[in-house]
C-alpha cells in the first residue's frame, strides 16, 4: 500500500512538512484556504533558519543588525555589537515567505490544494481512512465547490484557530493576541530603521509581553500584545507604543491594521489517533520573543521526517504511538528553550521595576552573546561557568538595583 498525508494549512508549517515528505515520494495533498495569504506577522526569523530551509536572499526584505531595548522609563539600550559581520535578524514579508515555501512543497510533488477545509471526519477503526470535507476554491469562487478527500494521516498545520485540532479534541490553550500596524515612514525616517529593529517594554504597552518597531521591505511594523484579551484594551496598549515611539514615526501613513492570537503554550493533545498538529496549531510559539515561523517550520518538518522514517518511506501506515515519537524528539530537543524563556517572561515581565532591571540587564556584553547566540542559532548555548556566573550576579543586581524583587502589585 503507499500511504497518503493530508496536510492542512501552508504556512511555514505545513508547507515544511509537506515539502519533507513530498521530498521522500509519499502522496501528499497541501490545503490552502487563500494563496495570496499575508498573516499578520512581525515576520523575523532567526538566521539558523536561512540555512536550514534553504531560503534563497531575496526572501529576506531587511538584515537587523542593530536592536534597541527601551525602558519604561525610556532608558535605551543598543544591542548588536556582539554580532559578527555575518550575522543578522531577517525581516520578511510572510506573503513572501509563505508563498515560496509552498510553492517549492509543490515543485518537489506535493499536489497544492486551493481549498477550505471544513471538516476531518475521524474513521471508527485505526485501519480506515479520515474523510476531509472541503470547498475548493479552485474555480475562482470563495464559496468553492464541495469535495472530499481520503487519506491516511492528516497534519494539522492550520495556525491558532485550528480545525484540526478541535475536530479531534486537542484542548484549549490560553492565547495572546498581537495586534499590528503597518505604518509608511517618509524616507528620512525610514532609513532610521534601515537595518534596525525596536523592543519597548513597560506597562503603558504590554503588561506581560512587549512592543515592537521592526522594519519591513517598505514600512515599519508596529504592534504590541497581551495574555490580558480585551478589545478596549489592546486598542489603548497600541496608542501606548505609538505615543512612545511617536517622533520616529511621525508623518507615518497607516496601511494596514491587523491582529491574531498567539498560543502561550502547547495543547494538551497533540496526537490524536493519526493526527498530528504542528506549528501554531500545536502552540510551539515561544513565551517572551513570541517567535514562532521556525518553530513552526521545524516541528512540521520533525513530524514529517517521523512518519517518512515510520511509514518506511510511505510503505506502512504509522500508528498513534509512531506519531507520538515526533513529540517526544520536539520537547527533549527545545524543552529547555521553552522553560528558560517562560521563566524569563515571570521574572521580567512582572512589573515596571523588574523591566527596567531587564533593560539594564541587556546592556552587559555577555548576556548581549548569550541571548543573540541563543536566538540567532536555537540553542541555549552554555556559557563558561566564569561568565556564567557574571550574568547570574548582574541579573540579581540589575533587580536588586531597581527594587524588582520587591512584591508586586497586581496590575
Ligand atoms: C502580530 C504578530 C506578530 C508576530 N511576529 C512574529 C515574528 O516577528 N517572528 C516570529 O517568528 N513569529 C511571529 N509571530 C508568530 C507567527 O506569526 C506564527 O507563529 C506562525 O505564523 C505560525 O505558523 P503556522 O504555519 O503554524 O501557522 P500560520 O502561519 O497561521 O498558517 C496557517 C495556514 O493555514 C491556513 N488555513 C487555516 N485554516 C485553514 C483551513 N481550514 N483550510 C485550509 N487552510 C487553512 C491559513 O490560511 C494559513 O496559511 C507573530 C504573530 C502575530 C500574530
Amino acid at each position: 500500500m503507499s500511504l497518503r498525508v493530508a496536510v492542512v494549512g501552508s504556512g511555514p508549517a505545513g508547507s515544511s512538512a509537506a515539502e519533507t515528505l513530498a521530498k521522500a515520494g509519499i502522496e501528499t495533498y497541501l490545503f490552502e484556504r487563500k494563496l495570496d495569504n499575508a498573516k499578520p506577522c512581525g515576520g523575523a526569523i532567526p538566521l539558523c533558519m536561512v540555512d536550514e530551509f534553504d531560503l534563497p536572499p531575496e526572501i529576506i526584505d531587511r538584515r537587523v543588525r542593530k536592536m534597541k531595548m527601551i525602558s519604561p522609563s525610556n532608558i535605551e539600550v543598543n544591542i548588536g555589537s556582539t554580532l559578527k559581520e555575518e550575522e543578522y535578524i531577517g525581516m520578511c514579508r510572510r506573503e513572501v515567505l509563505d508563498g515560496f515555501l509552498r510553492d517549492r512543497a509543490a515543485k518537489l510533488g506535493a499536489k497544492l490544494i486551493n481549498g477550505t477545509v471544513h471538516k476531518l471526519e475521524i474513521p471508527s477503526s485505526d485501519k480506515a481512512p479520515y474523510t476531509l470535507h472541503y470547498a475548493d476554491h479552485s474555480n475562482g469562487s470563495l464559496q468553492g465547490e464541495a469535495k472530499t478527500l481520503q487519506v491516511d494521516l492528516v497534519i494539522g498545520a492550520d495556525g491558532a484557530n485550528s480545525r484540526v485540532a478541535r475536530a479531534i479534541d486537542a484542548g484549549d490553550y490560553n492565547y495572546a493576541i498581537a495586534f499590528q500596524e503597518r505604518i509608511r515612514l517618509p524616507e528620512a525616517k525610514m532609513a532610521y530603521y534601515e537595518d534596525l529593529a525596536e523592543m519597548y517594554v513597560g506597562n503603558d504597552v504590554s503588561p506581560d509581553f512587549y512592543a515592537w518597531v521592526f522594519p519591513k521591505y517598505d514600512h515599519v511594523a508596529v504592534g504590541t500584545g497581551t495574555m490580558r484579551v480585551n478589545q478596549a484594551k489592546i486598542k489603548q496598549l497600541q496608542a501606548g507604543i505609538r505615543a512612545r515611539a511617536a517622533k520616529r514615526l511621525e508623518g507615518g501613513e497607516i496601511i494596514k491594521v491587523e491582529a491574531h492570537p498567539i498560543p502561550e503554550h502547547p495543547r494538551p493533545r497533540r496526537v490524536v489517533g493519526r493526527v498530528a498538529l504542528v506549528g501554531d496549531a500545536a502552540g510551539t510559539v515561544t513565551k517572551s520573543s513570541g517567535e514562532g515561523i521556525y518553530f513552526a517550520a521545524k516541528s512540521a518538518r520533525m513530524c514529517a521526517e517521523t512518519i517518512v522514517e515510520f511509514s518506511n518511506s510511505g510503505e506502512r501506515v504509522p500508528t498513534e504511538a509512531d506519531l507520538k515519537v515526533y513529540l517526544r524528539r520536539w520537547d527533549k530537543q527545545y524543552g529547555m528553550t521553552y522553560k528558560v524563556l517562560d521563566l524569563l517572561q515571570t521574572v521580567f515581565y512582572r512589573s515596571d521595576a523588574t523591566r527596567e532591571a531587564f533593560v539594564e540587564m541587556c546592556s552587559d556584553i555577555d548576556v548581549q552573546k548569550l541571548t543573540f547566540d541563543s536566538y540567532l542559532y536555537k540553542t541555549v548555548v552554555p556559557a563558561n561557568p566564569l561568565v556564567q556566573l557574571k550574568i547570574t550576579a548582574k541579573t540579581v543586581g540589575s533587580l536588586i538595583r531597581g527594587n524588582a524583587l520587591a512584591p508586586t502589585r497586581s496590575w
